[in-house]
């Protein structure tokens, strides 16, 4: 089915196939590529991008109904049906017919009238063509210590990526040399063409509507300004970072296209747990264990934290369960340290503690069992 993004798509450069490309060529075309590209084999995420846009570009270029429809779109939009003129009414020299007079008013009748109506009420269709295109975002995943995600750290991660090319800072001509102001559209971007009565601006094509050209392009990128490879990608981490949540590197994405803006880098973070602190949202929480004396009678213990150990003080009848806060000591300016009292019963017990008990015992209180009869009658 034809959509608006055949318009912009070039399914024949997708594939790497001429235009006169047979059947046999494109099923061969998109058979190495799919290979090269599948994500089972090709863990790059900028592969997975184009692993989608070849299957797209074949699944239309191979099947015969719709390859026929979209070169019909492409040779509308090259120039000869004068696509490029949505806004076609207002510019100089024209005769002004406006697009949706020729092709998208309401009632029209079927074929491509329909279609191309279509395909431009949709929107944008104009000015993603002839403008800069954002780059794609890109996504990758660290796996953080339980420390450094409640302080917050720095970290680098190693990723195969498009990015801007260092040899020209994305410029695409060669160091030294600039790109130079588009000679067939005099920088505007457009060019305006005639068509009997009508007239209509559209992209330059000399230029893809950037309005300058790379006549001495970098050999690095051989022009386009970007390069693939393994990067260095510094991410600051900010405190408090949960397991889960993603992190957004704002244009450390795809590199944009025609000028357009990278995209984003996200880093989904995981974080590994920690065999005594857990998190509570930003606090972090930890369990200590306290003798019966202690808890009885109160008790200065020492706690660790993240920044080192601090003195609690267990209050006097302290029960099992209790939890105790630290201020301060989680999430730095969020959150406290939760501390849960266990009261420790001991497994074995010496003669002497035996002794000690049994002197407890008489001179204590028994435990206090009376509502248990009191509300079952047991
Ligand atoms: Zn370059
Ligand atoms: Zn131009």
């Amino acid at each position: 089915m034809a959509s608006q993004e055949w318009l912009e798509k070039d399914f024949y450069a997708i594939l790497g196939v001429p235009q006169d490309a047979s059947k046999k060529d494109i099923e061969r075309a998109y058979r190495k590529l799919a290979r090269e590209l599948h994500p089972d084999h090709n863990p790059d995420p900028a592969a997975e991008n184009r692993f989608k846009g070849v299957s797209e570009a074949y699944s239309v270029l191979h099947d015969d109904k719709a390859r026929k429809e979209y070169d019909q779109i492409q040779l509308m939009k090259s120039g000869r049906g004068g696509f490029g003129g949505m806004h076609g009414g207002g510019m100089p020299g024209g005769g002004g017919v406006n697009f949706e007079d020729l092709f998208g008013s309401p009632g029209a009748s079927g074929g491509f009238g329909d279609l191309f109506g279509d395909l431009f009420r949709g929107g944008g269709a104009h000015r993603r063509r002839s403008g800069a295109q954002r780059g794609n975002d890109l996504r990758t995943h660290i796996t953080l210590d339980f420390a450094d995600a409640v302080k917050g750290t720095t970290t680098e991660i190693r990723m195969r990526a498009p990015g801007e090319c260092d040899t020209c800072h994305g410029s695409g001509a060669k160091p030294g040399t600039a790109p130079s102001t588009c000679a067939r559209c005099g920088g505007r971007g457009l060019v305006t063409e005639n068509q009997g009565a009508f007239s209509f601006a559209q992209p330059c094509p000399e230029c893809e509507g950037t309005g300058t050209v790379v006549t001495d392009p970098c050999v690095e990128c051989g022009g386009t300004g970007a390069t693939t490879k393994d990067r260095i990608i510094t991410v600051r981490v900010p405190v408090g970072i949960g397991d889960g949540q993603s992190i957004r590197l704002a244009g450390r994405g795809a590199p944009g296209e025609r000028g357009g803006p990278a995209g984003d880098l996200l880093v989904k973070v995981a974080v590994r747990t920690h065999p005594l602190f857990a998190r509570d949202g930003d606090n972090v929480t930890v369990r200590v264990p306290v003798s019966f004396p202690e808890a009885a009678m109160g008790a200065k213990v020492k706690v660790p934290t993240l920044d080192g150990p601090v003195t609690l003080r267990i209050p006097e009848g302290t029960p099992t369960g209790r939890v105790l806060r630290v201020k301060g000591r989680g999430v730095p300016g969020k959150g406290d340290l939760l501390v849960t009292v266990d009261v420790e019963v001991p497994q074995a017990l010496s003669a002497e503690a035996r002794e000690a008990l049994e002197k407890y015992a008489a001179a204590a209180p028994a435990a206090d069992r009376s509502k248990l009869e009191e509300l079952t009658g047991q």
